[in-house]
Formats: C-alpha cells, sequence, structure tokens
C-alpha cells in the first residue's frame, strides 16, 4: 500500500528544498554582481592621489584633458606613466600656489566620462541643487569629475580644495575655501614670483 501522507510530505519537502536552493542561487548571483559593481573601477597609484577609472581609454583621455600627449606614448605603461606625472605635476603647482604642503596630501580621482554620471554620483551621495561639474568629498578625501568640462584647471581646482581641507585640521569655511580653489584655478600656470620650494 501507498502511503499517501508520506509521499505528499516528501514532495513538500522537495518543493521547499527547490525554492531555498533557488533562493540561494538567486542570492548568490547578486553578491556577485555587487562586488563586481564594486570592483568596476581600475586604479592606478601616483605620488599624491590614487586614480580610478573604469576603462584604460577612459584614462587615456583623461591625461589628454588635463593638457598631455598620452596617446603618443609607445605603450600603455609608458601613457599611464606620463599620466601619474602630469597629475603629479599639477598637484605641486597646487601646493605651490597655495604655499601649502600638508604632510600627508594622499587624495582619490574618480574619472566619470559624462556629466550625466557625475550628476547621478552627486545626488546618490545625498546632495541636492545643481551638480558641479566637478567635486571635492572631504569625508572622502576624493576628487569625482568627467570629461565634460574637464581641464587641467578644473583638476587643480578640485586639487586645491583637497590640499586645503589636508592642511588644516578644521575644514576652512566653504566661502573662502574658494576663493583660494578659484585663484589657483586662474593662476595656474602664472609665472611665479616667489621662490618655488
Ligand atoms: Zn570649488
Amino acid at each position: 500500500m501507498v502511503n499517501i501522507a508520506a509521499e505528499v510530505r516528501a514532495a513538500n519537502t522537495a518543493r521547499k528544498l527547490l525554492v531555498i536552493f533557488i533562493f540561494i542561487a538567486a542570492a548568490v548571483h547578486l553578491c556577485a554582481a555587487g562586488a563586481l559593481g564594486a570592483e568596476r573601477w581600475k586604479s592606478r597609484a601616483t605620488r599624491y592621489s590614487t586614480i580610478y577609472y573604469p576603462f584604460d581609454d577612459v584614462l587615456l583621455e583623461f591625461g589628454a584633458k588635463i593638457g598631455g600627449n598620452p596617446f603618443l606614448k609607445r605603450d600603455l605603461d609608458a601613457a599611464f606613466k606620463s599620466i601619474g606625472e602630469d597629475v603629479d605635476r599639477i598637484t605641486l603647482r597646487v601646493e605651490t600656489l597655495l604655499d601649502m604642503y600638508p604632510p600627508d596630501l594622499r587624495f582619490s580621482i574618480y574619472i566619470y566620462r559624462t556629466y550625466a554620471e557625475i550628476k547621478y554620483v552627486y545626488r546618490e551621495m545625498g546632495f541636492s541643487g545643481d551638480a558641479p561639474i566637478a567635486f571635492y568629498l572631504y569625508r572622502a578625501r576624493s576628487i569625482y569629475l568627467s570629461f565634460d568640462g574637464l581641464s587641467d584647471r578644473v583638476l587643480a581646482h578640485e586639487m586645491a580644495h583637497a590640499v586645503i581641507n589636508l592642511y588644516y585640521t578644521t575644514a576652512p569655511p566653504a566661502e573662502m575655501q574658494e576663493v583660494l580653489a578659484q585663484y589657483v584655478d586662474k593662476h595656474l600656470w602664472d609665472e611665479l614670483t616667489r621662490k618655488v620650494r
């Protein structure tokens, strides 16, 4: 005699196990997707910064936008090295213009391709109002910028915010920072009259 009750119980158990299995598989899949999202960025360290970018072409384009000629380099490593040197040169220039030399100057630069992405990131961070074309986030010691409107001056402006914030133990008022950062981007490549350290 077939035990109907036992068969039904077994079928129910199998169904439950299947549901649990599908649930676990979905969870594992989501975790993997999450990890991929987090590891989407590639990075290169320079003396003062770590540059994060999604693809090699993006870093090359960034190098061109800030005044370098990375596309002329014979290989990718040589191009990346020259971009890092350009970024460090601008950082040193910013320090010199501000006459501020924070002992542990280290910050990150996140390169996006479009202003739309910057707007999205800005909103995701909880900021309201018009998103700037680039910005420095104090708590993350990070600069966020995109190709839209990018130049060495825009980068220098945001670096000025990084240098100022890392130089003072208490962050100076936003208006004062803005005046100093604008001074830096306006005079980035001016002939320096005082002694350069
Ligand atoms: Zn500013």
